[in-house]
């Protein structure tokens, strides 16, 4: 058990007996898996884009209709 920058145990709280120091070991390509308990800022927060139709922006609609105000 090593203190983490406050002094504290770095590993309170986790209960998971395969955690080392907030690592699981490592996948089949040699990555460290984190502990989600004990580092939740590393759980995967990937966002795709769809291509999906969305609503112009204000101010793209503003472009938008001047274009069309003046034809
Ligand atoms: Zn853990």
């Amino acid at each position: 058990m090593s203190p983490d920058r406050y002094g504290e145990p770095a590993d309170r709280g986790c209960r998971d007996p395969r955690c080392r120091r907030g690592f699981l070991g490592e996948d089949t390509e040699g990555r460290p898996i984190p502990c989600l308990a004990c580092k939740p800022h590393l759980a995967v927060t990937t966002t795709a884009n769809d291509y999906a139709e969305r609503e112009p922006s204000a101010r793209a609609q503003r472009a938008i209709n001047e274009s069309e105000n003046q034809q």
